[in-house]
């Protein structure tokens, strides 16, 4: 049997466990912290390259037929860029050209596949080798015309950079000194606590800068609406945008255009949901339909949404929901990705 005075200090030894358990959970706590924000440094820079984003300007001789041309120039890291030459920005344009490059001290210069060009500073300059006609082209940044928008009077605010008080489990999940949600690799995919049907929802989204990352891998997130349904979130700027690309519903639909923004820009979704409608006795009378806004441009239109949005058919064939669901946004092998101002307006559409 222990004596009281055993007991007093198996009582103290008990306390300063606690005390240095406490401490260590905390110290983990900030060490996590200070890691994800020092990840959305990393992968966040506010100038994340010189070189990378959007282009645009005019042959010199405007008497030919479209004399705009663009330029998308796309970072793959080691000074390596992949630069697709089209006639216009967010149209479903056939490239005119997509070229490898080197920067070499400062300056990217190409002489291939019909074109030659130097970028160097702020200007993109050039000829075409059929003709010999010059162009000339400057940085576009195109700033989405519902980025920053304010909730409407009636909606129901989701994220405004404060807390995670509307998300059920956010572990893995963090704020960052601006006020962004940010996934980290320890996150899952996190829901809404509140559970709805037909809905608005306003989102704002950036990818981070993974240059040496490619395809699924960069940036690869999502926004589920009704727990179901994917836009897929990625970073596809100067993809094609195929049907698992930034903007899709998840292989259901390839977006109209791609309207990605470079990586590290900020985005925005806004989309419009049509919830199922069912018969009396059970089966589908109307399948979900989605409306999807990307940057402004609109890149899903009151799409039916006749299966699920998974990777396997055996999920994607089946039912659509019939009770209310979370928008969920997606971990999908921890790449940082971040998403502000979110919120969400409840509908009732007639049918
Ligand atoms: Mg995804």
């Amino acid at each position: 049997m222990k004596s009281f005075r055993m007991i007093k200090q198996d009582r103290i030894f008990c306390r300063i466990g606690v005390v240095c358990l406490l401490t260590l959970l905390l110290s983990f706590g900030s060490v996590l912290t200070a890691c994800a924000q020092e990840n959305a440094e990393v992968y966040y820079p506010e100038e994340p390259n010189p070189f990378m984003g959007n282009w645009a300007g005019r042959w010199s001789d405007e008497e030919t037929v479209d004399p705009v041309i663009t330029a998308q120039v796309i970072s793959l890291g080691n000074d390596e860029y992949s630069i697709r030459l089209a006639p216009q920005l967010f149209m479903r344009a056939r490239p005119m050209a997509t070229i490898q490059v080197q920067a070499v001290d400062g300056v990217i210069r190409f002489d291939e596949a019909g074109y030659t060009g130097e970028i160097r500073g702020d200007s993109f300059t050039g000829t075409r080798h059929s003709d010999g006609e010059p162009y000339e082209m400057t940085r576009v940044v195109h700033v989405p015309p519902t980025l920053g928008a304010a909730p409407p009077e009636n909606a129901i605010v989701l994220f405004d950079g404060s807390d995670f008080s509307a998300w059920t489990d956010a572990s893995g999940w963090v704020i960052t000194e601006d006020g962004a949600m940010m996934v980290t690799p320890d996150g899952k995919n996190i829901h809404t606590n509140q559970k709805f049907t037909d809905v608005q929802l306003h989102i704002e989204f950036r990818t981070p800068y993974q240059p040496h990352f490619s395809g699924q891998s960069r940036g690869n997130s999502g926004v589920f609406v009704h727990d179901e349904y994917e836009v897929q979130v990625l970073d596809s700027y100067g993809l094609p945008g195929y049907y698992d690309e930034c903007g899709a519903l998840y292989k259901v639909s390839a977006p109209y255009v791609n309207a990605c923004l470079p990586p590290t820009q900020w985005q925005t979704y806004d989309i419009t949901y049509h919830a199922p409608r069912f018969n009396d006795d059970g089966s589908v009378k109307t399948y979900p339909r989605m409306t999807v806004y990307h940057n402004g441009f609109v890149i899903q239109k009151e799409q039916e949404m006749r299966w699920i949005t998974a990777w396997r058919e055996g999920d994607r064939l089946q039912p659509p929901p019939s009770e209310p669901g979370s928008i969920v946004l997606q971990s999908h092998g921890g790449y940082y990705v971040q998403f502000r101002n979110v919120w969400i307006v409840e509908m009732d559409y007639n049918e």
